[in-house]
C-alpha cells in the first residue's frame, strides 16, 4: 500500500478525470461539429477520444452495446445510441439493406431491448428486406442474437451475455434472479426501479 501512498495525488487525478474530458469544447476530428460525445460505461472505446453525434454514431456501427454521454457543459450526462439517431442493420455486415427504401428507412426499423452483459439497450433495429431472407428471429440470431420468441421478436439476449451467465453460474452458482438483478443495476445504477423486466 506504501507504494501507491506517495502517488496518492496522481492517482486520484487520474481517476478523477473520468468525470472530464480535457478536449471540452474543442472541435470534433471531422471538422465540422464541436465534440460533445463520449463513449463509457462497462464496454467502450478505449481511450476514445470526443466526437460529434454524426461520428459517434458512425464509429459504433457494430458496436451497438457501448454506453454514450454527452457533455452538457457541466457535466457528462448518459444519452444512447438510440436516441443519438442509432440504427442496428441486419444482414448485411452492418450496412443498410440495398433493398430497404431509405427515404421510409427510419419508419421501419423495429424498437427492441437486447439484453447484453453490460446491460439492458433499447436499439432500433432494422431487418433486411431481400428476396429470400430469413425470417426476423433467424436474422438475430445469425447477428448472434438470441430471439425471445420466434414470432416478430421485439427482445433478444446477445451471445455474450448467454455465455457470460453461463461460465458465472458454473464457477459461483451465481443465481438468475442474482444475475438479472446485476443487470439491472448496470443499465441505470441510479433509478434500477425504472429499467423495463
Ligand atoms: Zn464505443
Ligand atoms: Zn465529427
Ligand atoms: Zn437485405
Amino acid at each position: 500500500m506504501a507504494m501507491f501512498a506517495k502517488h496518492f495525488d496522481t492517482l486520484q487525478n487520474s481517476i478523477l478525470l473520468k468525470s472530464y474530458h480535457p478536449n471540452v469544447g474543442g472541435m470534433c476530428l471531422c471538422g465540422k461539429n464541436v465534440a460533445l460525445f463520449r463513449c463509457a460505461g462497462q464496454e467502450y472505446c478505449f481511450q476514445g477520444r470526443l466526437r460529434c453525434q454524426s461520428c459517434i454514431v458512425r464509429d459504433h456501427m457494430s458496436l451497438p452495446f457501448h454506453r454514450i454521454e454527452k457533455w452538457t457543459g457541466t457535466y457528462f450526462m448518459e444519452t444512447s445510441l438510440k436516441s443519438l439517431g442509432y440504427i442496428l442493420h441486419l444482414g448485411h455486415s452492418g450496412e443498410p439493406c440495398p433493398n430497404v427504401d431509405h427515404n421510409r428507412a427510419h419508419s421501419r426499423f423495429r424498437p427492441m431491448v437486447i439484453t447484453h452483459s453490460n446491460g439492458l439497450h433499447h436499439i432500433a433495429v432494422h431487418f433486411c428486406y431481400c428476396y429470400s431472407t430469413p425470417p426476423d428471429a433467424i436474422q438475430l440470431l445469425d447477428a448472434q442474437l438470441f430471439p425471445t420468441t420466434m414470432d416478430h421478436p421485439e427482445t433478444a439476449f446477445s451471445f455474450g451475455v448467454l455465455d457470460h451467465f453461463h461460465q458465472l453460474t458454473l464457477s459461483s452458482k451465481k443465481s438468475l434472479f442474482d444475475y438479472d438483478d446485476c443487470l439491472v443495476k448496470l443499465t441505470d445504477p441510479a433509478f434500477p426501479q425504472d429499467v423495463p423486466v
